[in-house]
C-alpha cells in the first residue's frame, strides 16, 4: 500500500509573509498579503488557463441553441436547459451522472498532480488573480502597495482607493448579472436591470452575488482557500507518494543562506537556496514552500516561477523548487504514474461516463401521467357499454412545439371519447381528459389491465407507455 502522506499545519510566525512581521500583531485575525508579481512558464499558464475559463463563464449564457439561451438553469419552473437537452425534475439523475464525473476528475487530477485545480482553474483564484491585476495597475507593485497602505491619507491615496473600489464593485457587478443570467434568460435581465424593471429576487441575487464577488476576490483571498474550502482540508486522503505537488529539494538547497554570485557554495557550507524569500513573497497564500508540504498550497507554481529565476540569476540548475513526488525526493525510484489508485478513478470515471451517455440517449423527451376519474370506477351508458374516465397529463420535455397521438393497447373493441391527437408547446404539461368505453361481454374479468401509449406524430419510434385499469364492475 502506498504511503500517505502527512501534510502539516505549520506554525503561525512562519506561516505569512507579513509586511512587517516583527510588529505582528497576534490580536489582528489577519496580516495583509502583498504578493508580488512574478512572470514564467507556470504564471503564462495559469494566466491563459484562468482567462479561458472567465471567458466560457461570461460568454456561456449568452449562447443560444434552438432559439433557447443553451445553458439556463430556471429554478423557478424546474427546468434546466443544457444545450439541445431540457431536464426536468424527473431527469435528476443525469444532473447527478454530471457531478459525480466532475467530483472523480477532480480526484483523479489531485491524485496524480495535487492541488492544480485550486492553483489554476478555481474560480476564487482566478478572480483573485484579476482583481490582484486591478490592484496593481491602480497601486503599483507589492512595495507600492505596502507603503501606500502604511501612508496616511492623501488626494493621491484615496483617488487610486477609490478607483480600486470602483473597479472592484464593476467587475463583481459584470460576475454577478453573469452569474445570475444562468438561472434567468441573461438577455432580459440585462435590459431589466439597467432599465430598473427587474424583479426584486434578480435585483436581489445580483446585488447578493456582487457583494459575495467583491468580498471574496477583494478582500478574503486565500482566506477562502486556507479556512473555508473544504477541498484543502480531505486533499490529503488523496495524496501518496506518487502525486505531483511543488516542493522544494531539500537535500539541494540546504543549508540555505546568502552569498556572492561568483563565491562557491560549497566552500561556504551551503546548498543552492540563497534565503532570497522571492518564493515566499510571490506566494498567493502567504506561506513558505521549504517548510514542506502544507494545506495551504494551492499548487499554483509561482514559487517554482520565482525561484527558478533566482537560479538563472545565480547561475544554478533551475528546479530547486519544482512539480515533482516524494518518491523522487527522497529515493532513487521512478514516481508510479499508474497506480492502483490512479486506475481505480479511471475505470470508476469511465463506467458513470457509460451510464451517463446510455441515460442520455435512452432518455425520452415527453412524460405521462394517468390519473383516473376519482369519483366514479365507471359507469353504464344508454347503450349498455361500460365506462371509464382518465385525465392524461401529458409533459412536452423538448424545446419545440410537437403533436402528440395518444394509443390504447391491450384492449378490444373500445371506443375513444375524447381527442387522441394534441398540439403540446415546448415545455407545457398538458391536460387532457378522456373516456375508455367497452361492451361489456369483450372484457374478460372485472379488472383489465392496458397500456396508454403516447408517441410523437412525426416520430413513431419514440413511445412511451404507461400501464392503467379497466373497471367494468361484476
Ligand atoms: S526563491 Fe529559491 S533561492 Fe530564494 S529563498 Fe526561495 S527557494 Fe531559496
Ligand atoms: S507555495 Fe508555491 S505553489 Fe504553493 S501556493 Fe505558494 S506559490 Fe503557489
Amino acid at each position: 500500500m502506498d504511503k500517505q502522506i502527512k501534510v502539516k499545519n505549520i506554525p503561525t510566525e512562519v506561516k505569512v509573509h507579513k509586511p512587517d512581521a516583527e510588529k505582528f500583531d497576534r490580536f489582528n485575525p489577519r496580516n495583509r498579503i502583498y504578493v508580488r508579481a512574478v512572470t514564467g512558464l507556470h504564471q503564462k499558464l495559469r494566466k491563459y488557463l484562468g482567462f479561458i475559463a472567465m471567458l466560457s463563464f461570461m460568454l456561456l449564457p449568452w449562447v443560444s441553441f434552438n432559439g433557447h439561451q443553451a445553458v439556463l438553469f430556471d429554478i423557478f419552473n424546474q427546468k434546466f436547459n443544457i444545450f439541445g437537452m431540457t431536464l426536468w425534475p424527473q431527469d435528476l439523475t443525469i444532473l447527478a451522472w454530471i457531478f459525480m464525473i466532475g467530483a472523480f476528475a477532480l480526484f483523479l487530477v489531485t491524485t496524480f498532480y495535487g492541488r492544480v485545480w485550486c492553483g489554476y482553474m478555481c474560480p476564487q483564484t482566478v478572480w483573485t488573480f484579476i482583481f490582484i491585476w486591478f490592484e496593481e495597475k491602480i497601486e503599483g507593485s507589492a512595495n507600492q502597495r505596502k507603503k501606500l497602505d502604511q501612508r496616511k491619507m492623501d488626494f493621491d491615496k484615496f483617488w487610486r482607493k477609490s478607483a480600486k473600489h470602483l473597479s472592484w464593485v464593476g467587475f463583481s457587478l459584470f460576475t454577478s448579472l453573469t452569474f445570475v443570467g444562468y438561472f434567468t434568460p441573461i438577455r432580459e435581465l440585462m435590459v431589466d436591470f439597467f432599465t430598473f424593471e427587474a424583479t426584486a429576487y434578480a435585483v436581489g441575487g445580483v446585488l447578493f452575488f456582487t457583494f459575495c464577488t467583491y468580498g471574496n476576490a477583494g478582500w478574503m483571498r486565500e482566506i477562502m482557500c486556507l479556512h473555508m474550502c473544504p477541498y484543502s482540508r480531505f486533499q490529503s486522503a488523496m495524496f501518496d507518494q506518487d502525486t505531483f505537488t511543488v516542493s522544494y529539494d531539500e537535500k539541494r538547497g540546504e543549508n540555505r543562506g546568502p552569498r556572492g554570485r561568483k563565491q562557491d557554495p560549497k566552500e561556504l557550507g551551503l546548498g543552492d537556496c540563497i534565503d532570497c524569500k522571492m518564493c515566499v513573497h510571490v506566494c498567493p497564500t502567504g506561506i513558505d514552500i521549504r517548510n514542506g508540504l502544507q494545506y495551504e498550497c494551492i499548487n499554483c507554481g509561482a514559487c517554482i516561477d520565482a525561484c527558478d529565476e533566482v537560479m538563472d540569476k545565480m547561475n544554478y540548475d533551475k528546479g530547486l523548487i519544482s512539480y515533482t513526488t516524494e518518491r523522487n525526493l527522497t529515493s532513487d525510484k521512478k514516481t508510479h504514474a499508474f497506480r492502483p489508485k490512479i486506475i481505480g478513478y479511471l475505470v470508476v470515471m469511465l463506467v458513470i461516463c457509460g451510464i451517463f451517455v446510455a441515460d442520455v440517449m435512452t432518455r425520452i423527451p415527453m412524460d405521462l401521467d394517468i390519473i383516473r376519474d376519482r369519483n366514479q370506477l365507471y359507469r353504464v351508458t344508454n347503450e349498455g357499454l361500460v365506462e371509464n374516465t382518465y385525465t392524461l397529463k401529458i409533459l412536452n420535455k423538448s424545446q419545440q412545439d410537437h403533436e402528440y397521438t395518444i394509443a390504447v393497447e391491450g384492449l378490444n373493441n373500445f371506443n375513444i371519447i375524447g381527442k387522441t391527437q394534441v398540439h403540446i408547446r415546448s415545455g407545457e404539461s398538458y391536460s387532457l381528459p378522456l373516456s375508455i368505453a367497452i361492451d361489456p361481454y369483450d372484457l374478460k374479468s372485472p379488472i383489465t389491465e392496458f397500456n396508454f401509449v403516447l408517441q410523437r406524430a412525426d416520430q413513431t419510434q419514440t413511445q412511451l407507455a404507461q400501464p392503467s385499469k379497466f373497471f367494468k364492475g361484476r
